[in-house]
């Protein structure tokens, strides 16, 4: 099959995998740490990079290689790295272009461990972050000097749920030689692929929709293959690598050069690698991916427009309203639908707030977003609950803030629940 004549539905079911005669139908799980070889002088070409092929598991292996090729089609690069969690991968992903001395600039709405892995873990390790906020993307080039490596933002933003203005970052980023690096977890590729916008390489939570039964955690960074690395400002991936008998990234694999560092180096060195049962099990949920982003938006839409009309509701953000202040990047950036997260504020203070949750019986509280079960969580006593009131107004978590993530259920029976919580 040739995969890019395809529409994404299409490729999240059948994507990649082409059985040979007698072979099985569904993708095999290959659970096995190491590969069998029969000539040493093979095994040798292969760990100087000179031949590709498996050899141990924590560097690459055929089921997690398969998802990994699925979700680059799907976000149309020309590669993509799996990862054993969302985390992995965005640390993965900065870490493989910075060292210590170099600085980052990312936008300060981004997804609390994100923004605690930027603003505290990596500066232990000296490198640093410039944050901006969602209207300040002028200050991109202002900000940027000789150290800064790259942009990270995300689509739609956890858990206030902002659009970014992906051209407009890219065009500020690109406009001062910096890669535009994008999370884009809660749209998915199904709904937003930002390579079409001009990001340059994008990150996953695969823990969340991508696998979406809520079962195995995952990451990915995919690779558009669109950004010149040939240059001084990436001295990781242009200049002489020791510890490949000098062999330079960018001069070798040419545009793969961000991607083959990856694994040549990050996964062999760190090893933040995605096993091969969880990557089995990402490719099962991935298979019903557009289906269920589909279901996810009109469900979400469908209940922010009951809760943005009801009395005990103060304020609901979901750029999918007529009213959200992100509604026309939305229309943009999201026109097949919105994702399945909603934040909204109850009419009440911090007790009412979660006692309202407690009255919730189909919403299922837990700390987890964008599967298919509908679930709720209560931000300021729970997730953001380490911070003072002053910090969780700063990313914009009051007393009485809801986090709703909508899941696949009949929509009737999610606003019911919702309904008699709030009448209560
Ligand atoms: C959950 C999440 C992450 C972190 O992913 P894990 O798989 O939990 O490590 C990163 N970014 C966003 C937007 C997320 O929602």
């Amino acid at each position: 099959m040739t995969e890019k004549d395809y529409k994404l539905g299409t490729l999240c079911v059948q994507g990649i995998y082409n059985p040979e005669e007698g072979e099985s139908r569904v993708p095999p799980l290959v659970q096995s740490t190491t590969f069998q070889y029969n000539s040493a002088e093979v095994v040798g070409d292969l760990f100087d990079l000179k031949r590709t092929g498996y050899f141990y598991s924590r560097l690459a292996n055929p089921t997690v290689d398969q998802l990994a090729g699925k979700i680059a089609k799907l976000e149309g690069g020309i590669g993509a790295a799996m990862t054993s969690s969302g985390q992995a991968a965005s640390f993965t992903a900065i870490t493989n272009i910075c060292s210590a001395g170099d600085n980052i600039i990312a936008l300060n709405n981004i997804y609390g461990g994100t923004f605690t892995l930027l603003k505290a873990s990596l500066k232990r390790f000296g490198i640093t972050t410039h944050f901006v906020g969602l209207d300040e993307l002028e200050q991109i080039p202002l900000i940027a000097d000789e150290n800064t490596r790259l942009v990270f933002g995300e689509t739609l933003s956890n858990p206030n749920v902002e659009v970014l203005d992906i051209e407009k970052a890219a065009e500020l980023a690109h406009k001062v030689g910096l890669p535009l690096f994008i999370d884009n977890t809660f749209p998915t590729p199904i709904l937003c692929r930002p390579f079409e916008h001009g990001a340059d390489v994008v990150v996953h939570s695969a823990s969340k929709y991508l696998d979406g039964h809520a079962r195995s955690l995952g990451g990915v960074i995919v690779d558009s293959g669109n950004f010149d690395w040939n240059q001084d400002r990436f001295p990781l991936l242009k200049e002489e690598d020791p510890n490949y008998h000098g062999l330079s990234y960018t001069e070798t694999f040419g545009p793969a050069a961000y991607l083959v560092r990856i694994t040549a180096v990050m996964l062999r060195d760190f090893g933040p690698t995605l096993s091969p049962f969880n990557a089995w099990e990402i490719n099962l949920g991935m298979e019903t991916l557009e289906l269920r982003m589909e279901k996810h938006s009109a469900n979400a839409l469908k209940v922010a427009q009951f809760l943005e009309g009801h009395d005990k509701v103060e304020q609901v953000s979901y750029p999918g309203l007529k009213d959200d202040p992100y509604h026309e990047l939305s229309k943009k950036y999201l026109p097949k639908g919105s994702s399945g997260v909603i934040s909204f504020r109850y009419k009440g203070g911090l007790e009412e707030t979660r006692d309202f949750i407690d009255s919730l019986e189909l919403c299922s509280m837990v700390i987890h977003v964008a599967d298919v079960r509908t679930s709720v969580l209560h931000p300021a006593s729970m997730t953001h609950r380490q911070l003072t009131e002053e910090d969780q107004k700063a990313v914009g978590i009051l007393p009485n803030t809801v986090r709703l993530s909508v899941g696949i259920e009949n929509a009737d029976d999610i606003i019911e629940d919702l309904k008699q919580a709030l009448e209560r």
